[in-house]
Protein backbone atom coordinates (compact mmCIF):
# COMPACT_ATOMS: atom_id res chain seq x y z
CA UNK A 1 0.00 0.00 0.00
CA UNK A 2 1.19 3.62 -1.00
CA UNK A 3 2.14 5.03 2.34
CA UNK A 4 -0.46 8.00 1.39
CA UNK A 5 -3.64 7.58 -0.46
CA UNK A 6 -4.86 10.44 -1.89
CA UNK A 7 -8.19 11.15 -2.95
CA UNK A 8 -8.81 12.14 -7.25
CA UNK A 9 -12.41 13.04 -7.12
CA UNK A 10 -15.11 14.38 -4.99
CA UNK A 11 -18.98 13.60 -4.95
CA UNK A 12 -20.52 16.21 -7.50
CA UNK A 13 -24.34 17.30 -7.39
CA UNK A 14 -25.32 15.14 -10.17
CA UNK A 15 -29.02 16.78 -10.89
CA UNK A 16 -31.25 17.12 -8.45
CA UNK A 17 -32.22 13.97 -6.06
CA UNK A 18 -36.10 14.04 -5.14
CA UNK A 19 -36.03 11.75 -2.31
CA UNK A 20 -33.41 14.68 -0.77
CA UNK A 21 -35.74 17.59 -1.47
CA UNK A 22 -39.24 15.60 -0.62
CA UNK A 23 -37.61 15.80 3.19
CA UNK A 24 -37.83 18.64 5.20
CA UNK A 25 -34.36 21.16 5.46
CA UNK A 26 -31.53 19.03 7.25
CA UNK A 27 -30.33 20.50 10.67
CA UNK A 28 -26.70 22.61 9.85
CA UNK A 29 -23.92 19.73 8.75
CA UNK A 30 -21.33 19.50 11.24
CA UNK A 31 -17.97 19.86 9.37
CA UNK A 32 -14.14 19.31 10.10
CA UNK A 33 -12.79 22.74 10.98
CA UNK A 34 -9.88 21.92 13.08
CA UNK A 35 -7.60 18.93 14.71
CA UNK A 36 -9.68 15.76 16.02
CA UNK A 37 -8.35 12.90 17.21
CA UNK A 38 -10.40 9.29 17.36
CA UNK A 39 -9.93 5.71 17.98
CA UNK A 40 -11.90 4.58 14.25
CA UNK A 41 -12.70 6.85 11.54
CA UNK A 42 -14.92 5.69 8.97
CA UNK A 43 -14.65 7.50 5.92
CA UNK A 44 -18.24 7.69 3.50
CA UNK A 45 -21.55 7.93 4.95
CA UNK A 46 -23.73 6.15 2.42
CA UNK A 47 -25.39 2.67 3.18
CA UNK A 48 -22.29 1.03 3.98
CA UNK A 49 -20.52 3.17 6.34
CA UNK A 50 -23.63 4.08 8.10
CA UNK A 51 -23.40 0.40 8.75
CA UNK A 52 -19.43 0.54 9.85
CA UNK A 53 -19.93 3.32 12.13
CA UNK A 54 -22.80 1.54 14.07
CA UNK A 55 -21.61 -1.69 14.56
CA UNK A 56 -18.01 -0.42 15.28
CA UNK A 57 -19.76 1.41 17.97
CA UNK A 58 -22.00 -1.54 19.21
CA UNK A 59 -19.00 -3.92 19.80
CA UNK A 60 -16.74 -0.99 20.86
CA UNK A 61 -18.69 0.89 22.85
CA UNK A 62 -15.67 2.81 24.82
CA UNK A 63 -14.21 3.73 21.52
CA UNK A 64 -14.60 7.10 19.43
CA UNK A 65 -15.52 6.87 16.19
CA UNK A 66 -16.00 9.51 13.38
CA UNK A 67 -18.37 9.31 10.30
CA UNK A 68 -17.30 11.91 7.96
CA UNK A 69 -19.32 12.35 4.43
CA UNK A 70 -17.95 14.74 1.96
CA UNK A 71 -21.41 15.78 1.21
CA UNK A 72 -24.93 15.65 2.88
CA UNK A 73 -25.77 11.98 4.38
CA UNK A 74 -28.67 10.91 2.24
CA UNK A 75 -28.35 13.37 -0.98
CA UNK A 76 -25.61 11.23 -2.33
CA UNK A 77 -25.96 7.71 -4.28
CA UNK A 78 -27.06 5.91 -0.90
CA UNK A 79 -30.01 8.11 -0.86
CA UNK A 80 -30.37 8.12 -4.56
CA UNK A 81 -31.49 4.99 -5.65
CA UNK A 82 -34.57 3.19 -5.91
CA UNK A 83 -35.14 2.09 -2.29
CA UNK A 84 -34.97 -1.88 -3.24
CA UNK A 85 -33.33 -3.93 0.03
CA UNK A 86 -32.95 -6.68 -2.73
CA UNK A 87 -32.95 -10.56 -0.78
CA UNK A 88 -33.21 -12.68 -3.87
CA UNK A 89 -30.10 -12.96 -6.50
CA UNK A 90 -29.63 -9.58 -8.66
CA UNK A 91 -26.87 -9.69 -10.78
CA UNK A 92 -27.47 -6.86 -13.01
CA UNK A 93 -24.77 -8.32 -15.93
CA UNK A 94 -26.88 -11.45 -16.29
CA UNK A 95 -29.96 -11.72 -18.87
CA UNK A 96 -32.21 -12.96 -15.31
CA UNK A 97 -29.98 -11.75 -12.51
CA UNK A 98 -29.38 -15.15 -12.18
CA UNK A 99 -25.72 -16.78 -11.42
CA UNK A 100 -25.03 -19.84 -10.54
CA UNK A 101 -26.75 -22.19 -7.70
CA UNK A 102 -23.34 -21.36 -4.89
CA UNK A 103 -23.21 -17.98 -5.72
CA UNK A 104 -26.91 -17.54 -5.74
CA UNK A 105 -27.01 -19.27 -2.06
CA UNK A 106 -24.15 -17.15 -0.51
CA UNK A 107 -25.61 -13.55 -1.98
CA UNK A 108 -29.47 -14.27 -0.53
CA UNK A 109 -27.44 -15.15 2.80
CA UNK A 110 -25.69 -12.07 2.72
CA UNK A 111 -28.05 -9.62 1.40
CA UNK A 112 -30.75 -10.73 4.19
CA UNK A 113 -28.02 -10.35 6.60
CA UNK A 114 -27.90 -7.02 5.38
CA UNK A 115 -31.78 -6.60 5.54
CA UNK A 116 -32.51 -8.04 8.82
CA UNK A 117 -29.95 -5.64 10.18
CA UNK A 118 -30.96 -2.57 9.06
CA UNK A 119 -34.83 -3.58 9.79
CA UNK A 120 -34.12 -4.10 13.38
CA UNK A 121 -32.54 -0.83 13.84
CA UNK A 122 -35.57 1.19 11.47
CA UNK A 123 -37.91 -0.77 14.56
CA UNK A 124 -36.51 -0.13 17.01
CA UNK A 125 -35.68 4.20 16.58
CA UNK A 126 -39.05 4.21 14.65
CA UNK A 127 -36.92 5.98 12.04
CA UNK A 128 -39.63 7.35 9.48
CA UNK A 129 -38.51 6.02 5.87
CA UNK A 130 -41.33 4.28 4.54
CA UNK A 131 -39.81 0.89 5.05
CA UNK A 132 -42.23 -2.17 3.39
CA UNK A 133 -42.09 -5.41 3.52
CA UNK A 134 -44.51 -5.85 0.73
CA UNK A 135 -42.54 -7.67 -1.86
CA UNK A 136 -41.54 -6.94 -5.39
CA UNK A 137 -42.62 -7.92 -8.89
CA UNK A 138 -40.25 -8.76 -12.16
CA UNK A 139 -42.58 -7.64 -14.93
CA UNK A 140 -42.20 -8.81 -18.44
CA UNK A 141 -42.77 -6.36 -21.45
CA UNK A 142 -42.32 -9.10 -24.32
CA UNK A 143 -41.88 -12.72 -25.33
CA UNK A 144 -37.85 -11.79 -24.46
CA UNK A 145 -38.51 -10.57 -20.76
CA UNK A 146 -41.15 -13.65 -19.90
CA UNK A 147 -38.26 -15.68 -21.50
CA UNK A 148 -35.99 -14.07 -18.33
CA UNK A 149 -38.18 -13.93 -16.14
CA UNK A 150 -38.70 -18.35 -16.82
CA UNK A 151 -34.91 -18.52 -16.53
CA UNK A 152 -35.18 -16.28 -13.42
CA UNK A 153 -37.98 -18.46 -11.94
CA UNK A 154 -36.23 -21.61 -12.94
CA UNK A 155 -33.01 -20.34 -10.79
CA UNK A 156 -35.23 -19.34 -7.95
CA UNK A 157 -36.31 -22.92 -7.96
CA UNK A 158 -33.01 -24.53 -7.86
CA UNK A 159 -32.36 -22.78 -4.09
CA UNK A 160 -35.72 -23.11 -3.32
CA UNK A 161 -37.48 -19.92 -2.87
CA UNK A 162 -40.71 -19.20 -2.95
CA UNK A 163 -42.50 -16.63 -5.62
CA UNK A 164 -45.84 -16.26 -7.34
CA UNK A 165 -46.71 -15.87 -10.89
CA UNK A 166 -49.03 -13.06 -12.32
CA UNK A 167 -50.65 -12.80 -15.74
CA UNK A 168 -51.26 -9.77 -17.66
CA UNK A 169 -54.52 -8.89 -15.63
CA UNK A 170 -53.31 -9.57 -12.23
CA UNK A 171 -50.49 -7.74 -12.70
CA UNK A 172 -52.44 -4.56 -14.36
CA UNK A 173 -54.47 -4.53 -11.04
CA UNK A 174 -51.73 -3.93 -9.56
CA UNK A 175 -50.23 -1.33 -11.23
CA UNK A 176 -53.23 0.29 -13.66
CA UNK A 177 -51.28 0.13 -16.91
CA UNK A 178 -51.75 -2.79 -18.86
CA UNK A 179 -48.45 -2.54 -20.28
CA UNK A 180 -47.00 -5.76 -18.90
CA UNK A 181 -47.74 -9.34 -20.29
CA UNK A 182 -47.23 -10.83 -17.04
CA UNK A 183 -44.96 -10.69 -13.54
CA UNK A 184 -43.50 -12.73 -11.24
CA UNK A 185 -44.08 -11.68 -7.79
CA UNK A 186 -40.72 -12.56 -4.62
CA UNK A 187 -41.79 -11.59 -1.24
CA UNK A 188 -38.19 -10.93 0.58
CA UNK A 189 -37.87 -7.79 -1.31
CA UNK A 190 -38.28 -4.32 1.70
CA UNK A 191 -38.60 -1.03 0.36
CA UNK A 192 -37.86 2.47 1.37
CA UNK A 193 -37.32 6.43 1.19
CA UNK A 194 -33.74 5.93 0.50
CA UNK A 195 -32.98 9.36 1.81
CA UNK A 196 -34.70 9.79 4.56
CA UNK A 197 -33.72 5.78 5.71
CA UNK A 198 -30.06 7.43 5.41
CA UNK A 199 -30.80 10.62 7.26
CA UNK A 200 -32.86 8.34 9.88
CA UNK A 201 -29.74 5.99 10.47
CA UNK A 202 -26.85 9.11 10.52
CA UNK A 203 -29.62 10.59 13.30
CA UNK A 204 -29.67 7.57 15.54
CA UNK A 205 -26.27 6.44 15.63
CA UNK A 206 -24.74 5.55 19.10
CA UNK A 207 -23.29 8.20 20.89
CA UNK A 208 -19.73 7.45 20.29
CA UNK A 209 -20.22 8.25 17.20
CA UNK A 210 -19.82 11.95 15.66
CA UNK A 211 -20.99 12.67 12.14
CA UNK A 212 -19.11 14.94 10.15
CA UNK A 213 -20.84 15.62 6.79
CA UNK A 214 -19.48 18.12 4.27
CA UNK A 215 -15.85 17.38 5.03
CA UNK A 216 -14.23 15.27 1.87
CA UNK A 217 -10.77 13.70 2.86
CA UNK A 218 -8.38 14.43 0.30
CA UNK A 219 -5.84 12.37 1.74
CA UNK A 220 -4.68 9.93 4.25
CA UNK A 221 -1.31 9.67 5.32
CA UNK A 222 1.12 8.00 8.09
CA UNK A 223 1.13 9.66 11.30
CA UNK A 224 3.29 8.47 13.87
CA UNK A 225 1.64 5.42 15.54
CA UNK A 226 -1.41 6.50 13.31
CA UNK A 227 -3.41 7.90 10.06
CA UNK A 228 -3.71 11.50 9.43
CA UNK A 229 -6.40 12.68 7.19
CA UNK A 230 -6.74 16.10 5.57
CA UNK A 231 -9.48 18.16 5.03
CA UNK A 232 -10.11 21.30 3.46
CA UNK A 233 -10.07 23.17 6.57
CA UNK A 234 -9.17 20.59 9.38
CA UNK A 235 -7.74 17.24 10.07
CA UNK A 236 -8.42 14.22 12.12
CA UNK A 237 -5.91 11.88 13.59
CA UNK A 238 -6.99 8.39 14.08
CA UNK A 239 -5.67 4.67 14.83
CA UNK A 240 -8.05 2.98 12.27
CA UNK A 241 -9.59 3.96 9.03
CA UNK A 242 -12.56 1.48 7.33
CA UNK A 243 -12.66 3.51 3.90
CA UNK A 244 -16.28 2.60 2.35
CA UNK A 245 -16.37 5.22 -0.86
CA UNK A 246 -17.71 2.65 -3.53
CA UNK A 247 -17.52 4.14 -6.64
CA UNK A 248 -15.15 6.84 -5.41
CA UNK A 249 -12.72 4.20 -4.57
CA UNK A 250 -12.35 4.04 -8.58
CA UNK A 251 -9.97 7.16 -8.57
CA UNK A 252 -8.17 7.01 -5.01
CA UNK A 253 -4.29 5.84 -5.56
CA UNK A 254 -3.94 2.61 -5.18
CA UNK A 255 -6.80 0.44 -6.29
CA UNK A 256 -6.71 -1.97 -9.31
CA UNK A 257 -8.60 -0.52 -12.05
CA UNK A 258 -11.32 -3.58 -11.84
CA UNK A 259 -14.30 -0.96 -10.50
CA UNK A 260 -16.55 0.75 -12.83
CA UNK A 261 -18.14 3.63 -11.70
CA UNK A 262 -21.33 3.28 -13.89
CA UNK A 263 -24.00 5.93 -13.47
CA UNK A 264 -28.07 5.14 -13.72
CA UNK A 265 -30.47 7.38 -13.46
CA UNK A 266 -34.04 8.27 -11.67
CA UNK A 267 -36.89 10.87 -11.76
CA UNK A 268 -39.49 10.84 -9.54
CA UNK A 269 -43.04 12.62 -10.88
CA UNK A 270 -44.65 15.47 -9.12
CA UNK A 271 -47.44 14.44 -6.56
CA UNK A 272 -50.55 13.25 -8.43
CA UNK A 273 -54.42 14.62 -7.95
CA UNK A 274 -57.02 12.87 -7.18
CA UNK A 275 -57.88 12.68 -10.64
CA UNK A 276 -54.95 11.51 -11.52
CA UNK A 277 -55.33 8.64 -9.32
CA UNK A 278 -58.43 7.68 -10.26
CA UNK A 279 -56.95 7.30 -13.63
CA UNK A 280 -54.51 5.17 -13.07
CA UNK A 281 -56.08 2.95 -10.72
CA UNK A 282 -54.14 -0.12 -9.33
CA UNK A 283 -53.35 -0.25 -6.11
CA UNK A 284 -51.82 2.67 -3.43
CA UNK A 285 -48.43 1.43 -3.36
CA UNK A 286 -45.79 -0.95 -5.69
CA UNK A 287 -42.18 -1.96 -6.43
CA UNK A 288 -41.54 -3.39 -9.56
CA UNK A 289 -38.09 -3.76 -11.31
CA UNK A 290 -37.69 -5.04 -15.08
CA UNK A 291 -37.72 -8.69 -16.23
CA UNK A 292 -34.53 -7.53 -18.44
CA UNK A 293 -32.05 -6.01 -15.90
CA UNK A 294 -31.28 -3.32 -18.45
CA UNK A 295 -35.00 -2.35 -18.79
CA UNK A 296 -36.88 0.36 -16.36
CA UNK A 297 -37.38 -0.25 -12.89
CA UNK A 298 -40.73 1.68 -11.35
CA UNK A 299 -42.43 2.60 -7.90
CA UNK A 300 -45.61 3.90 -7.03
CA UNK A 301 -45.45 5.44 -3.76
CA UNK A 302 -47.87 6.16 -0.73
CA UNK A 303 -46.98 10.05 -1.41
CA UNK A 304 -49.32 9.60 -4.92
CA UNK A 305 -45.71 10.15 -6.87
CA UNK A 306 -44.10 7.76 -9.49
CA UNK A 307 -40.38 7.32 -9.26
CA UNK A 308 -38.86 5.72 -12.62
CA UNK A 309 -34.95 4.60 -13.23
CA UNK A 310 -33.36 3.00 -16.33
CA UNK A 311 -30.08 4.01 -18.35
CA UNK A 312 -26.28 3.26 -17.44
CA UNK A 313 -23.15 5.04 -18.39
CA UNK A 314 -20.13 4.33 -17.80
CA UNK A 315 -18.40 7.67 -16.26
CA UNK A 316 -14.90 6.70 -14.88
CA UNK A 317 -14.54 10.41 -13.90
CA UNK A 318 -17.13 9.87 -11.71
CA UNK A 319 -19.48 13.30 -13.14
CA UNK A 320 -22.15 13.42 -15.48
CA UNK A 321 -23.01 16.34 -17.86
CA UNK A 322 -26.26 18.17 -18.14
CA UNK A 323 -26.29 16.46 -21.58
CA UNK A 324 -26.24 13.22 -19.28
CA UNK A 325 -29.31 14.25 -16.73
CA UNK A 326 -30.87 15.01 -20.05
CA UNK A 327 -31.01 12.46 -22.17
CA UNK A 328 -31.57 10.25 -19.08
CA UNK A 329 -34.65 12.57 -18.24
CA UNK A 330 -35.96 11.85 -21.96
CA UNK A 331 -35.20 8.54 -21.87
CA UNK A 332 -37.40 8.19 -18.44
CA UNK A 333 -40.18 10.34 -20.20
CA UNK A 334 -40.88 7.94 -22.71
CA UNK A 335 -40.48 4.84 -20.46
CA UNK A 336 -43.40 7.10 -18.16
CA UNK A 337 -45.54 7.69 -21.41
CA UNK A 338 -45.87 4.00 -22.17
CA UNK A 339 -46.36 2.71 -19.14
CA UNK A 340 -48.79 5.24 -18.06
CA UNK A 341 -50.50 7.11 -21.03
CA UNK A 342 -53.55 8.16 -18.86
CA UNK A 343 -51.38 10.54 -17.06
CA UNK A 344 -49.50 12.21 -19.73
CA UNK A 345 -50.23 15.54 -17.64
CA UNK A 346 -47.95 14.33 -14.88
CA UNK A 347 -44.85 15.94 -15.35
CA UNK A 348 -41.41 13.92 -13.88
CA UNK A 349 -40.24 17.14 -11.23
CA UNK A 350 -36.59 15.65 -10.23
CA UNK A 351 -33.98 13.60 -12.49
CA UNK A 352 -30.63 12.88 -11.12
CA UNK A 353 -28.16 10.12 -11.42
CA UNK A 354 -25.87 8.47 -9.18
CA UNK A 355 -22.48 6.29 -9.44
CA UNK A 356 -22.22 2.21 -9.05
CA UNK A 357 -19.48 0.68 -8.28
CA UNK A 358 -19.81 -1.92 -10.68
CA UNK A 359 -16.79 -4.89 -11.36
CA UNK A 360 -16.53 -7.41 -14.68
CA UNK A 361 -16.77 -10.57 -12.57
CA UNK A 362 -18.95 -8.98 -9.27
CA UNK A 363 -16.03 -9.14 -7.41
CA UNK A 364 -15.81 -6.42 -4.56
CA UNK A 365 -12.96 -5.36 -2.02
CA UNK A 366 -13.30 -6.00 1.30
CA UNK A 367 -11.02 -6.48 4.47
CA UNK A 368 -7.57 -5.18 5.17
CA UNK A 369 -5.83 -3.12 2.48
CA UNK A 370 -2.51 -2.02 4.59
CA UNK A 371 -1.27 -1.31 8.71
CA UNK A 372 -4.50 0.18 10.18
CA UNK A 373 -6.74 0.66 7.00
CA UNK A 374 -9.51 -1.96 6.14
CA UNK A 375 -12.38 -1.57 3.12
CA UNK A 376 -15.44 -2.82 2.30
CA UNK A 377 -16.04 -1.14 -1.50
CA UNK A 378 -17.69 -2.35 -4.44
CA UNK A 379 -22.12 -2.55 -4.62
CA UNK A 380 -22.25 -4.20 -8.14
CA UNK A 381 -25.69 -2.28 -7.97
CA UNK A 382 -27.37 -3.56 -4.90
CA UNK A 383 -25.78 -1.45 -2.23
CA UNK A 384 -28.58 -1.50 -0.07
CA UNK A 385 -28.79 -5.15 0.75
CA UNK A 386 -25.11 -6.17 0.40
CA UNK A 387 -23.60 -2.26 1.53
CA UNK A 388 -25.71 -2.58 4.86
CA UNK A 389 -23.86 -6.34 5.34
CA UNK A 390 -20.74 -5.58 4.23
CA UNK A 391 -20.50 -2.17 6.34
CA UNK A 392 -21.61 -4.34 9.34
CA UNK A 393 -19.19 -6.97 8.41
CA UNK A 394 -15.93 -5.12 7.88
CA UNK A 395 -16.59 -3.82 11.45
CA UNK A 396 -16.47 -7.16 12.80
CA UNK A 397 -13.87 -8.43 11.03
CA UNK A 398 -11.72 -5.19 11.90
CA UNK A 399 -12.27 -5.98 15.51
CA UNK A 400 -11.27 -9.29 15.20
CA UNK A 401 -14.23 -10.77 14.79
CA UNK A 402 -15.26 -14.18 12.06
CA UNK A 403 -17.99 -15.35 11.29
CA UNK A 404 -19.17 -17.15 8.06
CA UNK A 405 -20.04 -14.12 6.20
CA UNK A 406 -17.18 -12.63 7.40
CA UNK A 407 -15.15 -15.73 5.97
CA UNK A 408 -17.84 -15.45 2.39
CA UNK A 409 -16.99 -11.89 1.87
CA UNK A 410 -13.20 -12.01 2.22
CA UNK A 411 -13.05 -15.43 -0.37
CA UNK A 412 -15.34 -13.62 -2.70
CA UNK A 413 -13.05 -12.69 -5.74
CA UNK A 414 -11.69 -9.64 -6.41
CA UNK A 415 -12.50 -6.80 -9.12
CA UNK A 416 -11.48 -7.87 -12.53
CA UNK A 417 -8.66 -5.71 -13.89
CA UNK A 418 -9.27 -4.35 -17.30
CA UNK A 419 -7.20 -3.03 -19.99
CA UNK A 420 -5.90 0.42 -19.52
CA UNK A 421 -8.22 3.58 -20.41
CA UNK A 422 -9.10 4.35 -23.33
CA UNK A 423 -9.49 0.85 -24.37
CA UNK A 424 -11.71 -0.26 -21.52
CA UNK A 425 -13.70 3.07 -21.52
CA UNK A 426 -14.55 1.86 -24.92
CA UNK A 427 -15.51 -1.75 -24.30
CA UNK A 428 -17.32 -1.43 -20.84
CA UNK A 429 -19.10 1.62 -23.04
CA UNK A 430 -19.96 -0.56 -25.85
CA UNK A 431 -21.11 -3.15 -23.45
CA UNK A 432 -23.47 -1.28 -21.97
CA UNK A 433 -24.98 0.37 -25.38
CA UNK A 434 -25.71 -3.35 -26.87
CA UNK A 435 -27.24 -4.67 -23.27
CA UNK A 436 -29.42 -1.50 -23.41
CA UNK A 437 -30.47 -2.27 -27.34
CA UNK A 438 -31.08 -5.06 -26.52
CA UNK A 439 -33.56 -4.96 -23.84
CA UNK A 440 -35.67 -2.89 -26.36
CA UNK A 441 -39.50 -2.90 -25.14
CA UNK A 442 -38.35 -3.60 -21.42
CA UNK A 443 -37.17 0.00 -21.18
C1 LIG B 1 -30.75 5.77 -9.50
C2 LIG B 1 -30.19 4.63 -8.68
C3 LIG B 1 -31.00 3.57 -8.32
C4 LIG B 1 -30.48 2.53 -7.53
N1 LIG B 1 -31.35 1.59 -7.04
C5 LIG B 1 -30.91 0.72 -6.10
C6 LIG B 1 -31.82 -0.12 -5.42
O1 LIG B 1 -33.04 -0.06 -5.61
N2 LIG B 1 -31.31 -1.01 -4.52
C7 LIG B 1 -29.97 -1.07 -4.23
O2 LIG B 1 -29.57 -1.89 -3.42
N3 LIG B 1 -29.09 -0.24 -4.83
C8 LIG B 1 -29.53 0.66 -5.73
N4 LIG B 1 -28.65 1.55 -6.28
C9 LIG B 1 -27.25 1.46 -5.88
C10 LIG B 1 -27.03 1.97 -4.46
O3 LIG B 1 -27.45 3.29 -4.32
C11 LIG B 1 -25.57 1.86 -4.12
O4 LIG B 1 -25.21 0.53 -4.31
C12 LIG B 1 -25.31 2.26 -2.69
O5 LIG B 1 -25.47 3.64 -2.55
C13 LIG B 1 -23.91 1.85 -2.27
O6 LIG B 1 -23.73 2.24 -0.94
P1 LIG B 1 -22.28 2.59 -0.39
O7 LIG B 1 -22.42 3.13 0.97
O8 LIG B 1 -21.39 1.42 -0.57
O9 LIG B 1 -21.74 3.70 -1.39
P2 LIG B 1 -22.25 5.18 -1.61
O10 LIG B 1 -23.69 5.27 -1.39
O11 LIG B 1 -21.73 5.61 -2.94
O12 LIG B 1 -21.52 5.97 -0.46
C14 LIG B 1 -20.17 6.34 -0.55
C15 LIG B 1 -20.07 7.67 0.14
O13 LIG B 1 -18.69 8.05 0.20
C16 LIG B 1 -18.65 9.45 0.12
N5 LIG B 1 -17.29 9.85 -0.26
C17 LIG B 1 -16.65 9.61 -1.43
N6 LIG B 1 -15.43 10.14 -1.41
C18 LIG B 1 -15.28 10.72 -0.19
C19 LIG B 1 -14.22 11.44 0.43
N7 LIG B 1 -13.06 11.66 -0.20
N8 LIG B 1 -14.41 11.92 1.69
C20 LIG B 1 -15.57 11.70 2.36
N9 LIG B 1 -16.61 11.01 1.80
C21 LIG B 1 -16.47 10.53 0.55
C22 LIG B 1 -19.67 9.76 -0.95
O14 LIG B 1 -20.10 11.10 -0.92
C23 LIG B 1 -20.79 8.78 -0.64
O15 LIG B 1 -21.78 9.34 0.19
C24 LIG B 1 -29.12 2.56 -7.13
C25 LIG B 1 -28.30 3.62 -7.50
C26 LIG B 1 -28.82 4.66 -8.26
C27 LIG B 1 -27.93 5.80 -8.63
Amino acid sequence: MASKLEFARFPAPDGVNGWWESLPPPAPALTVSSEHRFDWVVIGGGMTGLSAARRLAELAPGASIALVEADRIGRTTAGRNSGFFVDLPHDISSESYSRSVDADKADVRLQRHGIDYVRSIVRQHGIDCDWRDDGKFHAAVNKKGQAALLHFAQGLDRIGERFEWLDEAAIEKVTGTGFYRGALFTPGCSTVQPAALMRGLAATLPANVKVFEMSAVKAIGDGREAKVLTFERGKIVAKRVVLCTNAYAATFGGHPNGLLPVYTFASLTRVMNADEVSKLGGTRSWALIPADPMGTTVRRLITDRICVRNHFAFRPNLEVSQADLAKAKSLHRRSFDRRFPMLENVELECTWGGPLCLSANNGALFGQRGDGVFEAVGCNGLGLSRGSAAGKLIAEYALGQSNDLVLQLLNQPHPRSLPARPIADVAVSAAIWVKEFTAGAEL
